[in-house]
């Protein structure tokens, strides 16, 4: 499902990933999209309702503040990068029950086969 948002959310959300091991607090954030702290509470709260952060209650420069933390990730394409299917003069007839199967595929099982996954046994 598709997500409606402002730009302004948009930005909120690139900078929190940034932090998205630690969050940044809220104060933080207000300064560096250059917005009141009223209308970047609101930001937080719909940016909650929508489930990409958490607002976390934390006593920081001798108040009570919130802690904005991303429960999402940034997605990186390092697992696929290297596969033969973005290049392959067959990939708009490629697919499951179709004139070219991935299942039968050379060129996709010496990818596969070629991978690191860094989690088989070693030796
Ligand atoms: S699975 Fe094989 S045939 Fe299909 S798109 Fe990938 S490389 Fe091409």
């Amino acid at each position: 499902m598709q997500m409606k948002m402002t730009k302004l959310e948009e930005r909120a959300i690139k900078l929190l990933l940034k932090y998205e091991d630690s969050g940044m607090l809220q104060s933080e954030l207000w300064h560096k999209l250059g917005v009141t702290s009223r209308e970047g509470s609101r930001i937080a709260i719909k940016l909650e309702k929508k489930g990409i952060v958490k607002r976390v209650k934390e006593f920081a420069n001798d108040r009570w503040t919130r802690r904005l933390v991303p429960l999402i990730k940034q997605l990186s394409i390092a697992p696929i990068k290297g596969a033969p299917c973005p290049s392959c003069a067959y990939e708009s007839v490629c697919g499951l029950e179709r004139s070219v199967s991935p299942c039968t595929c050379v060129r996709l099982e010496e990818w596969v086969l070629g991978q690191d996954t860094g989690t088989g046994p070693s030796g």
